[in-house]
C-alpha cells in the first residue's frame, strides 16, 4: 500500500534508507531519493521507467546547500539564484566529482533548485543530504499534480506520497545552464522569459 501522509518525520525515515519517497513542490509532484545512494536513485529510474541516460534535478534547501555540489559557481549563476530561489528556476553548474555520475548521466554538469514549497523546504532542511526528484509519473506520462495522482501512477511500487496539496503551478522548472560564463536557456518554463533577462 502506498501512503499518502503529511509525517515529515517518516518521509525522512524512508529516505534516509535508501528508499524513495513522493514529495510536492510547486511545480508538480517529484519522485524523490538520496543522491548519494545508488540503491534509491535505481529505483527512481526503476520505477518511473525512465532512460539512465536522461538526467535527475538536485534539491537542495539552501545556496550553501548548492555550493556543496559544484565546483564553480559562476556570479550570473548566483545573481540569477538570489532572484529566483526557492523558486522554478533549475541552473546547470560544473558538477563536484563527489556528485554521483547516475544523477547526471555522466555529465560534468548538474542540475540545481531550490524548491518553493513549505513542506518539501523542511524535509530538505532536516535531511543531511540533497533529493533528487525527477516528475512522480511513468515515463512520458502527464506529470502529477495531486498526492492522489501520483499514488493511482505508481500504487504499491512506492511506500509514501508526502501530502502537500495541489501543485500551484503545475509546470516544469525553466533550466539555464553556462558557456563561458554567460547564461543559456535549456528549457522554459513558468518564470517569464523578461524576468530571467532583467536579472
Ligand atoms: P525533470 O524532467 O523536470 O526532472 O528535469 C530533468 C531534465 O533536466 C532532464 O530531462 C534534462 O533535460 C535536464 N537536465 C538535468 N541535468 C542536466 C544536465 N547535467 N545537463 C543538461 N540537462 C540536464
Ligand atoms: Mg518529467
Amino acid at each position: 500500500m502506498t501512503i499518502i501522509s503529511k509525517d515529515i518525520n517518516k518521509a525522512f525515515g524512508i529516505l534516509t534508507n535508501d528508499d524513495v519517497v513522493a514529495i510536492p513542490t510547486e511545480t508538480v509532484y517529484g519522485l524523490a531519493g538520496n543522491i548519494y545512494s545508488e540503491k534509491a536513485i535505481r529505483k527512481i529510474f526503476a520505477v518511473k521507467k525512465r532512460p539512465l541516460f536522461n538526467p535527475l534535478i538536485a534539491h537542495v534547501a539552501s545556496i550553501k546547500g548548492a555550493e556543496a555540489l559544484v565546483a564553480d559557481f559562476p556570479e550570473k549563476a548566483r545573481r540569477l539564484a538570489e532572484a529566483f530561489w526557492p523558486g522554478s528556476l533549475t541552473l546547470l553548474l560544473k558538477k563536484k566529482t563527489t556528485v554521483p555520475d547516475l544523477i547526471t548521466a555522466g555529465k560534468d554538469t548538474v542540475a540545481i533548485r531550490i524548491p518553493n514549497h513549505p513542506v518539501t523546504l523542511e524535509l530538505l532542511e532536516k535531511l543531511p543530504f540533497p533529493l533528487a526528484a525527477p516528475s512522480a509519473n511513468p515515463f512520458g506520462s502527464i506529470s502529477p499534480t495531486r498526492a492522489t495522482h501520483v499514488e493511482s501512477y505508481f500504487k504499491d511500487s512506492i511506500a509514501m506520497v508526502l501530502e502537500g496539496g495541489p501543485c500551484q503551478n503545475g509546470i516544469e522548472s525553466t533550466i539555464i545552464g553556462f558557456e563561458n560564463n554567460e547564461p543559456v536557456i535549456y528549457r522554459l518554463g513558468s518564470i517569464a522569459m523578461e524576468e530571467i533577462t532583467a536579472v
